[in-house]
């Protein structure tokens, strides 16, 4: 087992990672930049070195640092986290041949992946249903044309390179198509430099259900069953929960299974996750692959009892999983809230500030992954997150209940959060009934 970790990454993931290092018995090493001074993920580790000024790209997506970082600290392996440098090949494929074990996927498993159009085409290998649409990437407006015929209107544009919900653009007809097709392609070199993009059947009402997979590198691979993460804003999650309300017993057998087929074809290792949209008549098709530990990975923590980031650690290291299929099993009903430092009556503006009062909520079945404290100054640089608060009861009504208790102890003060937000959610009807609301569910709760 390793000695030492160094921890690429900042806020409440680094804390989680050098948790489940010091419960190993393994030491770690922190990196921040200048606007991280007082994060709690320096006071935590063992040992910290700063990388660089505020700008992430001068500092957490800064390589050479964070290399020179682990040289000096002698870290056997880095764990990049999720966000900054976590999906990316170059950095793995660095830290390969520097000898550092990087705690994640391979670096080639993370370029098939990472392409979105390349990942469609290894699922449909796999045999994993895949939305109907182009065969890889569209070169031209023509192209685009003669598959709209074939598969119909309404349908997605989207960037082969993309991620964060940019770089897509939904289309009704063929007038609009030329145009969509151009912006979508200029969008996608603009953000991602690359202009490569594909089109599929666009779902109207689809829910957003995932797959935790867990594999070695001895060829053992099992998934950890599902997390619904309809609720979005944006394409960006706000809750999570595990199980879903829409998924049974085969259909989790069956969305399982085809997780752990695409895992195989990848030749992939590590905790990854298989994103599926599922539509109204309980089909489901193939999404992408996020090829690192998730925010929302917590919630599948609480249901199945194993801690993921000590199972990437472990897998790093060489061991095996020395667990089966039969082993998992999913306790009860999880849900996590993300609570972000927006203001909910302001578009989500993000409020960045000092908080001059933080006291998180606890009591039975509340888990709460943060890192802040009262008097830590949020720095303007970074994600918005400021806690994930994460309950696990016996069902879901009891989760729902436990969860607006845990929410309403929650006290921070100095700046705004979503903390009202979510408690307001949690009571609307929709969402207490659980099973009859699509991805867009918050948009249009939002605009009535
Ligand atoms: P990103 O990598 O940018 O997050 P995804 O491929 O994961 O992009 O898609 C993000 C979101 O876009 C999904 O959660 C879903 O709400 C929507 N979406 C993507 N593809 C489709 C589709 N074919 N039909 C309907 N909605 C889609």
């Amino acid at each position: 087992m390793f000695q030492k970790i160094l921890i690429a990454n900042r806020g409440e993931i680094a804390l989680r990672i050098i948790r489940a290092c010091h419960e190993m018995g393994i030491k770690a090493v922190a990196v921040y930049s200048e606007a991280d001074r007082n994060a709690l993920h320096v006071k935590y580790a063992d040992e910290a070195y700063c990388i660089g000024p505020p700008p992430a790209a001068q500092s957490y997506l800064n390589i050479p640092q964070i290399i020179a970082a682990c040289e000096i600290s002698d870290a056997e392996a880095i764990h990049p986290g999720y966000g900054f440098l976590a999906e990316n090949a170059h950095f793995a494929e660095v830290c390969e041949s520097c000898n550092i074990k990087f705690i994640g996927p391979t670096h080639r498993a993370i370029e098939q992946l990472g392409d979105k159009a390349n990942a469609k085409a290894l699922a449909k290998r796999a045999g994993v249903p895949t939305v109907p649409g182009s065969d890889g990437v569209v070169k031209s407006v023509d192209e685009a044309l003669r598959v709209a015929r074939e598969i119909g209107y309404p349908l997605i544009i989207k960037a082969s390179a993309g991620g964060g919900g940019r770089g897509m653009r939904v289309v009704h007809t063929d007038i609009s198509l030329q145009n969509a097709f151009n912006t979508a392609s200029a969008e996608a070199e603009a953000c991602f430099g690359n202009p490569a993009v594909y089109i599929e059947k666009y779902i109207a009402e689809p829910r957003h259900v995932e797959i935790q997979v867990l594999a070695d590198e001895h060829g053992n691979i099992i998934h950890l069953g599902e997390r619904d993460c309809t609720v979005q804003r944006r394409h960006q999650k706000l809750i999570e929960e595990t199980p879903s309300p829409i998924v049974n017993e085969e259909l989790r057998a069956a969305m399982g299974a085809a997780a752990c087929n695409l895992a195989r074809e990848a030749g992939y290792t590590s905790a990854g996750t298989v994103e599926f949209l599922v539509d109204e008549n309980g089909k489901f098709y193939f999404m992408e692959v996020n090829t690192r530990v998730q925010v929302e990975h917590c919630v599948t923590e609480l249901a199945t009892g194993i801690d993921i980031i000590q199972r990437q650690i472990m897998i790093a290291a060489g061991e095996p999983l020395g667990l089966t299929q039969g082993d998992i099993k999913l306790q009860g009903w999880t849900i996590e809230c993300r609570i972000n430092a927006e203001d909910p009556d302001r578009n989500f503006m993000p409020c960045p500030g000092t908080m001059t009062m933080y006291l998180p909520p606890g009591g039975p079945g509340v888990r709460v992954d943060g890192a802040g404290y009262t008097g830590y100054r949020i720095p303007p640089n970074y994600d918005s997150m400021v806690a994930k608060v994460i309950v696990h009861a016996r069902d879901r009504i009891s989760a729902i209940r436990r969860m607006l208790r845990a929410l309403g102890e929650f006290q921070i003060e100095g700046i705004k959060t979503t903390i009202p937000f979510h408690r307001n959610l949690l009571k609307h009807p929709a969402f207490v009934r659980g099973t009859r609301y699509s991805t867009h569910f918050v948009e249009e709760w939002l605009s009535r």
